[in-house]
């Protein structure tokens, strides 16, 4: 079965500035790895700009409309906190990253492709409604399930978010939704705090697993095998979608957590063989952090590899 590639120039053109992890390198190295002549069967397609109204849905349109006003003299970026910087580009490109991740779960619902992989940036899993947060603008992940619930009638929808952060922005977005699922992996502590086994949602359906700074992939394997995936199959999601972050690598700089390549393997090849059972085999994976650019590259072309086997 075929597997989207949806990405866009424009996401490299959101410039964060010489010494930011969140750089356009990530995303080219990523680019690069898939360049291989094993992905050459991949769909390619450029990512439109989310419309306000897709973003509307889980950002106020105050917010919306701001955000995308926000547009910053060429080499005269905004620091809208400590971490999150707009530049000229910026706002094409989170429209973009947004509308990539629709256009994912377009290629997923209409037939065109099984499974589908967003290659943008900025980020997007720390965005909360009316906040920018943590290298995030808009939340794409969840600007994506609610494509699918609005505009595809997708009745129960699942993010799924492996990144080494916890994803505070989808869980504020999704925790009073019992028609959506939020389910998390991480470490604790670390940026941005939130995650703890309490926080569940208004019905159960939030799942966190912290995870220690050292542990490795036998730790995160028992989090998504013993009590995750489990929570998930019975959540039964009609959509699956995968806030993919590579930033439990060992060699990630931002955290300590001590993943290897083939844990990205073994998480894809779980999480498609669920979307098989439940899903149709619909999957839709969003690119959310990891910043070594060998790390990254690497496992973002195993967790691509894997959907192409869905
Ligand atoms: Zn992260």
């Amino acid at each position: 079965m075929t597997t989207a590639l949806i990405t866009h120039p424009a996401c490299l053109e959101h410039d964060t500035g010489p010494y930011h992890p969140e750089n356009s390198e990530r995303l080219r190295a990523v680019l690069a790895a898939l360049e291989a002549e094993e992905f050459s069967m991949l769909l390619r397609e450029k990512a439109p700009l989310a419309t306000i109204d897709q973003l509307a849905r889980v950002h106020p349109r105050a917010y919306v409309e701001a955000i995308l006003a926000i547009q910053p003299e060429l080499g005269q970026p905004i620091q809208l906190d400590s971490d999150t910087v707009m530049s000229a580009g910026s706002a094409e490109a989170a429209a973009r990253a947004a509308g990539g991740a629709v256009k994912a779960v377009d290629a997923v619902m209409n037939g065109w492709a099984r499974s589908a992989f967003a290659a943008v940036r900025p980020p997007g899993h720390h965005a909360e409604p009316s906040r920018p947060m943590g290298f995030c603008l808009f939340n794409n992940a969840a600007v994506a399930a609610l494509h699918a619930r609005v505009h595809w009638g997708v009745e129960r929808v699942a993010v799924v978010d492996f990144d080494v952060h916890h994803g505070n922005g989808t869980q504020t977005m999704f925790e009073s939704d019992p028609n959506l699922f939020y389910a998390s992996s991480h470490q604790s502590p670390c940026y941005p705090g939130t995650g703890a086994p309490s926080e569940r949602g208004t019905s159960g359906n939030v799942i966190n697993v912290p995870l220690h700074p050292r542990d490795g992939g036998p730790a995160f394997r028992a989090a998504w095998s013993k009590t995750i995936l489990p929570l998930l199959e019975a959540f039964r999601p009609r959509l699956l979608i995968i806030s993919a972050g590579f930033d439990a690598h060992v060699a990630d700089p931002l955290a300590q957590l001590r993943l290897e390549t083939a844990d990205f393997a073994w998480i894809t090849e779980q999480l498609v063989a669920l979307a098989d059972r439940h899903c149709d085999g619909r999957v839709v994976s969003v690119l959310e952090g990891g910043y070594d650019l060998d790390s990254l590259a690497a496992s973002a072309a195993v967790h691509v590899r894997g959907l192409m086997r869905a």
